[in-house]
């Protein structure tokens, strides 16, 4: 179990300093901004959505190795999905991350079931969720900023 906790911090730590899908997506159809003042973590989340489908999606900013990281992975992890599927997958994920008693079920979050373990630090759920707060705003549409707080 031990192996498995370090082999999960290694790919937080990797994509921390590699995150994938990261730099400006120019034209965007729609982007976010958002920020964990918490944390000092400040990203943009871009999209281009094609017949209701993300058929891309980039981020930037800078943030904390746990914000980089669930960034990184939700960018790999929602390309070609459906806007829909992109929502679902943000209420499944945030159970992931704050209900204690939520047991996932089957194998919708991919690689993203690394973060599970912010769990335990209540701080640190902000940095996992914020760029999924962002990208909820952005599928909406909103220029606003996303906040965790
Ligand atoms: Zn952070």
């Amino acid at each position: 179990m031990n192996d498995l906790r370090d082999l999960y911090q290694d790919v937080i730590i990797e994509h921390g300093r590699r995150p994938r899908n990261f730099g400006l997506l120019d034209p965007a159809d729609v982007y976010a901004h958002g920020k964990n003042p918490l944390c000092g973590d400040r990203i943009t989340v871009y999209m281009n959505i094609n017949d209701n489908h993300i058929s891309d999606v980039k981020f930037d900013g800078e943030g904390c190795a746990i914000c980089l990281a669930s960034a990184s992975l939700m960018s790999e992890h929602l390309k070609n999905r459906s806007i829909h599927e992109a929502q679902t997958l943000f209420e499944t994920f945030h159970q992931l991350v704050t209900n204690d008693q939520f047991c996932l079920q089957d194998d919708s979050l991919g690689k993203l079931v690394i973060l599970a373990g912010v769990k335990e630090y209540p701080a640190r759920v902000k940095c996992a969720t914020l760029a999924w707060h962002t990208l909820l705003h952005a599928l909406q549409q909103k220029q606003s900023i996303a906040t965790t707080e």
